[in-house]
C-alpha cells in the first residue's frame, strides 16, 4: 500500500512541489541572510557615519570658530603693546570671569619672544574659580601642565595659527597664533592661546546644534581605525578617533542611533518572508487540488475504466466527454474496446460455425453435446441425437458440379435448421454432406416423429438429383440413437450408435430414417463388411 502510493503520481506531485517549496524556502533565507540582511545592515551603518560627520564637521566649524577668535585678539595692537609691556591697563579692561564665562573660555595664555609666560587668566576647572597670574604658580598651578604643553608647541612649530584638541580629564579645544602688529608688519612679538573645555556643556551646544546625541572621550593606546561601528540592543553607535596633542591619546568622538527603523525594517521583511511561505503552500495546496481534480482523479476512472470487461461501464460518460487529453484516451479505450469485442464475437463466430451453411459446427455440437449428456446423466431426461447424411452426393457432385453442391448443401442446411428451430432442437454441420441434430428431452421414438419432419421438409425442396437411384431430388437418410438406451452411456458412444443406425438407413435404401438398437448395430458391422 505504501510503496503504491510513493509510486503514484499524487506523491510524486507531493514530492515535487513540496521540493520546489523547499528549495524556494532555501533561497529565500539565502537571499535574506547574504543579500537583503547585509543591505540592511550596510544602509543602517552608512545612516549613522553620515551622522557621525556632521557632528565632526560641527566640530571642525567650532575648531574655526576658536581660532578665529585667538586670531582677532593676537592680530591686535593693543595685545601687541601689551606683549612687550607697554600697555598695563590690557588687562583690567579686556578679562573678566564674566567675559570667560560668557566665552566658554578656560584659559588664556600669553607668552613673550622667547616662549615664556607673559600672563595667565583662566577659570579653574575643579572650583569654578577666576584667576590671573603671570607664573603658573600658586592659584594658578593648575595650569602648569597645559602650560608646559603650548611652550613645547611653540618650540615645535613657531608659526602656530592652528585650533587643536588637547587630552586631558576635560578635553580641551586649543587655538593659537603669533602676536602681530594689526597690519601684520614687524616680527612676532609672542603668542597667544585661547582654551575652551570640551566638556558637558560643550556637548549640549554640539547636540543642539546637530540634534543628534553626542559622545566625548579619551581612549588609551592607539586604533588603527579612525571610524568604527558598534551595535549593541536597539541602539548602533557610530566612533570617530581624533588624534590629539600630543600624540600618545587620542579621543573619540561618537553618536548613536536608535535601530528603529532597521528593526522595522527587518520585521516588515520578516512578514513579507512569512507571507510568501504562506502563499507558496497555499499556491502548492491548490494546484495539487487542482491536479487531483484534473488529471488524477479522471486518470484513477480511466484506469478502471480500461480494466472493466464492458464498454458500458457506468459513469464514463464524463470521461467520455471530456474534451481534453483523458477524454480522447478514453474514446480511444472505448474504440478499441468495441473493435477488440466484434474480434472476438468473429473469432467465436469462427471457430463455432461452418462459413459454408453458417450452421454450428463440429467443435460446437460436440462441446454442447457433453453437456447436454452430462445433464441427463444427471436428472435422468431422455435424449437422443440424430445423424443426418445426403443420399448420393457424391453423384450429385459429379453431375452437376461442386458449386451448385454448395448451394444444395446450403438450402438444405437452411430447411433443416428452420425444422431445429420450429421443433426446439440444436442443429449443426458435422461433416461434408453429414449433419448432426441433438434433441435433449426427446426419447428416441419422439427423435424419430422430428426426423420426418426433417425429411419431409427437405422432400419438398424438390431438389433435383437426376443422378440419384432414389428420387429425382434430394433425399436425406438418418440415424437416430438414444442416451442410456443399449448401454450408450457416453457422448462419443451416442454418435457412434447415431451413425450406426445411419449406415443401417443406408443400408436399407436410403431416404429413411433408423433408430439404433444393439441387434442393429450387428447387422450395421455386417452390413459394413458386406460390399467389400
Ligand atoms: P451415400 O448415399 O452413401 O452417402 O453416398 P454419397 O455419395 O453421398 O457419399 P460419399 O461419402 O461417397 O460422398 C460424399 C460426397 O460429398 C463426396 C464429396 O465430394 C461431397 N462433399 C463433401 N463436402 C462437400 C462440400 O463442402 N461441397 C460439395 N459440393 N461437396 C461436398
Ligand atoms: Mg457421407
Ligand atoms: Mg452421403
Amino acid at each position: 500500500m505504501v510503496q503504491r502510493f510513493s509510486r503514484s503520481l499524487r506523491f510524486r506531485f507531493l514530492a515535487a512541489l513540496g521540493g520546489v517549496f523547499l528549495l524556494a524556502l532555501i533561497s529565500l533565507a539565502a537571499l535574506s541572510k547574504w543579500v537583503i540582511f547585509p543591505a540592511l545592515h550596510k544602509e543602517e551603518r552608512a545612516v549613522v557615519i553620515k551622522e557621525l560627520a556632521q557632528i565632526e564637521r560641527s566640530l571642525n566649524i567650532s575648531q574655526q570658530e576658536l581660532l578665529a577668535q585667538a586670531r582677532d585678539w593676537s592680530i591686535w595692537d593693543d595685545t601687541y603693546e601689551f606683549i612687550q609691556g607697554n600697555y598695563p591697563g590690557y588687562t583690567d579692561t579686556n578679562f573678566s570671569q564674566q567675559m570667560f564665562e560668557e566665552m566658554r573660555y578656560q584659559l588664556m595664555a600669553f607668552f613673550n619672544a622667547e616662549g615664556d609666560v607673559h600672563f595667565l587668566a583662566g577659570l579653574n576647572p575643579a572650583t569654578g574659580q577666576y584667576h590671573t597670574c603671570y607664573t603658573a604658580e600658586r592659584e594658578c598651578r593648575w595650569m602648569s601642565g597645559l602650560i608646559r604643553t603650548m611652550q613645547s608647541s611653540i618650540k615645535e612649530d613657531p608659526e602656530q595659527g592652528k585650533s587643536r584638541l588637547y587630552a586631558g580629564t576635560t578635553p580641551l579645544m586649543v587655538a593659537s597664533n603669533p602676536i602681530v602688529r594689526i597690519d601684520e608688519s614687524g616680527p612676532p612679538q609672542g603668542w597667544l592661546f585661547k582654551v575652551r573645555p570640551m566638556d558637558d556643556a560643550w556637548l549640549t551646544i554640539t547636540e543642539d546644534y546637530t540634534g543628534l546625541p553626542t559622545t566625548l572621550s579619551m581612549v588609551e593606546g592607539g586604533i588603527n581605525n579612525d571610524t568604527a561601528v558598534t551595535i549593541s540592543g536597539n541602539t548602533i553607535q557610530a566612533q570617530r578617533y581624533l588624534t590629539t596633542y600630543p600624540h600618545n591619546e587620542q579621543l573619540a568622538l561618537g553618536t548613536q542611533l536608535n535601530r528603529t527603523s532597521y528593526l522595522a525594517s527587518l520585521e516588515t521583511f520578516r512578514y513579507v518572508l512569512l507571507w510568501t511561505a504562506c502563499l507558496m503552500l497555499l499556491v502548492i495546496g491548490l494546484v495539487l487540488l487542482l491536479l487531483e481534480r484534473i488529471i488524477l482523479k479522471p486518470l484513477r476512472t480511466l484506469t478502471q475504466f480500461t480494466q472493466q470487461a464492458s464498454v458500458d461501464l457506468k459513469g464514463s460518460s464524463n470521461l467520455l466527454g471530456r474534451g481534453d487529453e483523458i477524454g480522447v484516451l478514453a474514446r480511444a479505450f472505448q474504440e478499441q474496446f468495441k473493435h477488440q469485442q466484434q474480434l472476438n464475437a468473429e473469432l467465436i463466430e469462427l471457430s463455432t460455425h461452418d462459413p459454408l451453411t453458417g450452421l454450428p459446427n463440429r467443435r460446437l455440437f460436440d462441446q454442447r453435446l457433453r453437456e447436454v449428456v452430462n445433464i441427463s446423466l444427471n436428472t435422468g431426461q431422455p435424449l437422443s441425437v440424430m445423424m443426418i447424411d445426403i443420399d448420393h452426393f457424391k453423384l450429385f457432385n459429379d453431375h452437376y458440379g461442386h458449386p451448385e453442391g454448395d448451394i444444395c448443401l446450403q438450402r438444405v442446411a437452411q430447411t433443416m435448421h428452420d425444422v431445429a428451430t420450429a421443433h426446439g432442437f440444436f442443429i449443426a454441420r458435422t461433416g461434408g454432406e453429414e449433419f448432426s441434430a441433438m434433441l435433449p428431452a426427446n426419447t428416441a421414438t419422439q427423435a424419430m416423429e422430428k426426423s420426418q419432419s426433417l425429411s419431409d421438409a427437405i422432400d419438398q425442396l424438390k431438389h433435383p438429383h437426376q443422378r440419384s437411384p432414389v428420387a429425382s431430388y434430394v433425399t436425406v437418410s438418418i440415424g437416430i440413437s438414444q442416451l442410456d438406451i443399449g448401454g450408450v452411456m457416453t457422448p462419443s458412444g451416442l454418435m457412434t450408435a447415431a451413425d450406426q443406425a445411419l449406415y443401417a438407413a443406408k443400408a436399407a435404401g436410403r431416404h429413411c430414417a433408423k433408430v439404433y438398437t444393439p441387434s442393429l448395430a450387428n447387422a450395421t458391422i455386417s452390413s459394413h463388411s458386406a460390399p467389400s
